[in-house]
């Protein structure tokens, strides 16, 4: 087990209530969630909404989710795996909403050439990928 994932897991382990739930439903979910389907799986009557933007805006800073934009305003949250890489790209279906994980990032050489060019250090970006998937064409 490697250090980052110890430490996750210590940090989990004192994490109890709503942020507890929130990292069991993320866990469940491969792809990412939005703040309304993450709080319509909560159990019920143990918090509201509000509560839940709140838990999953901590457990962002503190690393243990990362944010995706899918462009459509609603800003969606997937747990960080073991090895703390969260970098990521998705493939989303625009009629079904199907989501399909682009685990290889294929533009980091894009990446490093748009930072040299412009003298940029730490450069990072986000990207998705949006068409109609085999069973909407049929
Ligand atoms: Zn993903
Ligand atoms: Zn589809
Ligand atoms: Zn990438």
């Amino acid at each position: 087990m490697s250090e980052l994932m110890g430490r996750l897991r210590r940090q989990s382990r004192k994490i109890t209530g709503p942020r507890a739930a929130i990292l069991e439903i993320l866990r469940r979910h491969p792809h990412p969630l939005t703040n309304k389907e993450i709080f319509s799986e909560m159990p019920r009557g143990r918090c509201d909404l509000a509560t839940v933007y709140r838990a999953v805006h901590l457990l962002e800073t503190m690393g243990m989710v990362k944010r995706f934009d899918f462009g459509d305003g609603k800003a969606r949250f997937e747990l960080v795996g073991g090895d703390g890489d969260a970098h990521h790209h998705h493939l989303i279906c625009t009629r079904c909403d199907r989501v399909i994980e682009l685990e290889k990032c294929l533009i980091r050489k894009l990446e490093r050439h748009v930072a040299a060019a412009n003298g940029f250090k730490a450069v990072t970006h986000t990207l998705e990928f949006f068409g109609i998937c085999p069973a909407c064409q049929r």
